[in-house]
């Protein structure tokens, strides 16, 4: 441990808790981008843009019709009523090339370029054609550039349309085909190894023994990773024994985030932080102010990877994964290394003061009041080993300072864990 001596100390004397903005710094300190790579545009999505994207036209590349209609020459039609012959028709896909010649339009589609010499649309609805198809009468005043969007309206060539990191979503697909790329240079997608420890867990679906609960740290991880935009590779269950912590740990470390759950804390089979140490790993810190998630600890493996200690309290993993591997997770992808972002909300619900000062990250639902905007409600919940009351959460609340009761109607920080209200 960098700063509290040796790897046996965790549990055999006091400990001194680093605060949670250390913790974040020491993460944000350490972690890197992963080095990139190309992909097919179709497959970017999720992922980090690594590399600007310049515009290789104007875009639009000619001037276009955004109605259907026709193509006039303004000065034609300056007043209303104007009668122009029909000289042939502009659809999409393909271009009029020979002049037009005063007094005449022709017929246009959305998206067809407007023929040489016109420079004003004017929409069908405002087109009366003669009973014999040849000529126009236009019942509107034109003016120039009227239903077109000129060449370079949106973009010139050479501008940089895209600046990384960005996180590529569907609109930025669409802006890399609209500039006839087929593959963008992405940061890779992050693997992590993921081992839950534990003698009294059984894997769901087997005969459950006296003591024994089910595992169910890893399928929750496995979809917190995905929602983090990252892959779980299971590493399996261990049981509380070093050679079998050796062996799973050791398949973890194959990855570039290394997690795993339970054993971090001071029991006497909490063997973890011990067997990573053996196999290399250097904690930077094991031991945050935060709640729930005390003996979260995080260290760097001998090949550089981040490596997490999660407690195995499944609401405890799950904030610590929120708080602290997210973090690595989205730093590998590119983004920038920070916590959650936070978001302001009032209070529904009076939270007691407690007699713990540790911040606490608490389960709520956050939803948009008409009259009082975001408003937060801590769902019940029997704490850390309770993932019940988890499960009715759409955020946790941040209290800074739970010693302090918070009044129904005060400002908290909530941060979102779902995408969905
Ligand atoms: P530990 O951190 O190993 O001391 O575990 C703390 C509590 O979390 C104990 O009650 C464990 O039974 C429970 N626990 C640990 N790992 C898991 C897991 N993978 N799934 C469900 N509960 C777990
Ligand atoms: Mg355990």
């Amino acid at each position: 441990m960098s700063d509290s001596g040796s790897k046996k100390d965790w549990g055999k004397q006091p400990h001194r808790l680093i605060d949670l903005e250390e913790a974040w710094e020491q993460i944000a300190r350490i972690v890197r981008p992963l080095p990139t790579c190309e992909v097919d545009v179709r497959q970017a999505f999720g992922r980090v843009l690594a590399e600007p994207i310049v515009a290789n036209d104007d875009f639009p590349p000619f001037d276009k019709s955004m109605m259907d209609g026709f193509a006039v020459r303004s000065v034609d039609c300056a007043v209303c009523n104007a009668r122009l012959t029909i000289a042939g028709l502009a659809a999409a896909g393909g271009s009029v090339t020979q002049q037009i010649t005063a007094g005449s339009a022709v017929r246009i589609n959305t998206g067809a370029p407007l023929p040489p010499g016109t420079d004003a649309v004017v929409r069908i609805e405002d087109a009366q054609i003669s009973s014999d198809g040849s000529s126009v009468t236009i019942g509107v005043a034109a003016t120039t550039g009227m239903n077109v969007s000129r060449r370079g309206a949106h973009v010139r060539q050479r501008d940089i349309v895209l600046a990384p990191p960005l996180k590529i979503e569907a609109p930025q697909i669409a802006v890399m085909a609209a500039n006839g790329l087929t593959s963008v240079r992405v940061y890779p997608e992050v693997t992590v190894g993921v081992v839950t420890t534990g003698n009294e867990l059984v894997p769901p679906g087997t005969p459950r023994g006296p003591g024994q609960i089910f595992e169910s740290n890893g399928p929750m991880l496995g979809a917190l990773m995905r929602q983090f935009g990252a892959q779980l590779h299971d590493c399996g269950v261990a049981r509380d024994d070093p050679q079998e912590l050796r062996e799973r740990l050791s398949m973890a470390l194959r990855h570039p985030i290394a997690v795993a759950s339970g054993g971090m804390s001071m029991g006497t089979l909490d063997l973890v932080p011990e067997v990573f140490t053996d196999l290399g790993v250097e904690w930077k810190f094991h031991g945050v102010q935060v709640r729930p998630g005390k003996p979260i600890a995080y260290g760097v493996g001998p090949d550089g990877q981040h490596v997490f200690g999660l407690p195995g309290n499944p609401v405890s993993a799950y904030v610590c994964s929120w708080l602290f591997v997210r973090m690595a997770v989205r730093g590998l992808m590119g983004h920038a290394v920070l916590p959650p972002h936070r978001w302001r909300a009032s209070l529904n619900r009076e939270m007691k003061a407690t007699r713990d000062a540790r911040p606490a990250f608490v389960p709520a639902r956050v939803w948009n009041d008409d009259q009082r905007g975001m408003v937060a409600d801590p769902c019940g919940w029997g704490g850390s080993g309770d993932p019940f009351g988890q499960a009715l959460a759409n955020a946790l609340i941040v209290r800074e300072n739970p010693t302090e009761a918070a009044a129904v109607g005060c400002h908290v920080n909530v941060i979102f864990i779902s995408t969905d209200p």
